[in-house]
């Protein structure tokens, strides 16, 4: 300990790769660096209980799996998530099953974000990692010779490291450190999302067009069921009751329709979830790095989000050990590049999912979109563009 002149006193600490925000990046990323020998601190604003339990995606695509499996992550995953041959396409009269399996050879895995994060607090407890929870004030310094500070338990601590990574997500403090290009969009409507304790009424997550708006079925597990409608922006979660939500769910996912039925139940969790778009390059200055959604935000139409962020980590894990370890800095000179190539492809079909597929006052626009669903759903082609996007491209694409 050092005693500071401004601020009392400060706890100083050092280690290698200095992680801001325990989210799946932030502690996937620590548990790569780990198995390639190289030390990081995690430090998080949020408590360890709030990040466990924080209700966000689901869906875990092919490369994903893969990652999570060779780094000794997939066990309970394997046991207790579903893998998924596909998704439905719906519009009002008719349903199109996209079996990926067959298009393009590889699935998705339903299983919540939940349990990835609490699968890597386990790994992260049992190889003693250190993840500094319930931080105030953090804040990143000189990217050069990088340090972070936060305040703890009411002390000032100052971590200095070789490297520093973001991973704190679309609010955090290190996005402004690193300055660059920034692309946005903001779609005018939003997501009503809830959570309901009840079975999911389909195999696999029906996506479905209404001139209502869009509607999504998806699901967590056997006895809990997810689903998500299309609503304007400035949405007020009052307005919407448990009752005009079940309602609004059968219309648009055609409840009745050739004795379909959607199963409804109580709901135990609901918001809503602004849509948007953002890139931010390069993901890098100096000896900061930035991985997930610091860097990107898609909306959630194209379950991306937590797949890029594994994707990232994947490519910047391997940077940092070659970096930190062998003092060979090509792969983390070309990380930023490399992590943007696929940012942009996800932001693509992320976009293109959800303008196919939420509906607005244009009824051209309606037609596009319709014509657009029959093709996709009728032809070969259509739809293996959209099971390799949606099964994910490989990590290094
Ligand atoms: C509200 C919300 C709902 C979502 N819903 C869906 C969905 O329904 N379907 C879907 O496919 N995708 C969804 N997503 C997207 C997906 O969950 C994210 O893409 C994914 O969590 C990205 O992981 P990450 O680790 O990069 O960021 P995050 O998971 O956001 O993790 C960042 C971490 O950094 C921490 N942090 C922030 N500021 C600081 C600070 N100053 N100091 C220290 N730590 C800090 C945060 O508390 C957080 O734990 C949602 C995202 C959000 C934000």
């Amino acid at each position: 300990m050092v005693r500071s002149a401004s601020a009392g006193l400060t706890v100083r600490m050092r280690t290698q790769v200095a992680i801001v925000g325990a989210g799946p990046a932030g502690l996937l990323l620590s548990h790569l660096l780990a198995q390639g020998g190289v030390d990081s601190v995690v430090v998080e604003t949020r408590t360890r209980e709030y990040v466990e339990s924080r209700i966000r995606a689901g869906i875990l695509e092919h490369s994903t799996v893969e990652l999570l499996r060779s780094a000794g992550l997939g066990s309970r995953l394997l046991q207790e998530g579903a893998e998924h041959r596909g998704i439905y396409l719906q519009w009002p009269g008719e349903r199109h099953h996209l079996d990926f399996l067959e298009l393009v050879g590889r699935s998705v895995w339903v299983y919540g974000q939940t349990e990835v994060q609490k699968d890597l607090g386990r790994a992260r407890d049992a190889a003693g990692q250190q993840v500094i929870y319930d931080v105030r004030d953090t804040e990143v310094h000189e990217p050069a010779t990088p340090y972070v500070t936060f305040t703890v338990d009411g002390r000032l601590t100052r971590l200095d490291a070789d490297v520093v990574v973001g991973c704190d997500g679309s609010f955090g403090p290190t996005r402004a450190v690193v300055p660059g290009t920034t692309w946005q969009r903001t779609y005018p409507y939003s997501w009503l999302g809830v959570l309901a304790d009840v079975a999911p009424s389909t195999d696999e997550l029906i996506y479905a067009w209404h001139p209502d708006g869009f509607a999504l079925n998806s699901m967590r597990s056997p006895t809990v069921t997810r689903l998500y409608l299309q609503v304007p922006s400035d949405t007020d979660i009052d307005d919407w009751s448990d009752d005009r939500i079940w309602q609004a769910l059968a219309d648009r996912l055609g409840h009745g329709q050739d004795g379909w039925r959607l199963q409804s139940g109580p709901i135990t969790e609901k918001s809503v979830l602004p849509m948007r778009s953002l890139v931010q390059a390069p993901m890098r200055n100096g000896n900061v790095f930035l991985a997930g959604d610091a860097a990107h935000i898609v909306p959630p139409t194209g379950a991306k989000g937590l797949n890029l962020a594994v994707a990232d980590v994947g490519l910047l894990a391997p940077a940092l050990v070659a970096l930190l370890r062998e003092n060979d800095p090509r792969l983390a000179d070309t990380y930023s590049d490399r992590a943007l190539r696929r940012v942009w492809r996800c932001t693509h079909f992320s976009w293109w999912m959800t303008t196919m597929l939420h509906t607005g006052d244009d009824p051209f626009d309606a037609q596009l979109q319709l014509s657009q669903l029959r093709w996709v759903a009728s032809s070969v082609a259509g739809a293996t563009g959209l099971a390799e996007n949606y099964a994910g491209l490989p990590i290094g694409f």
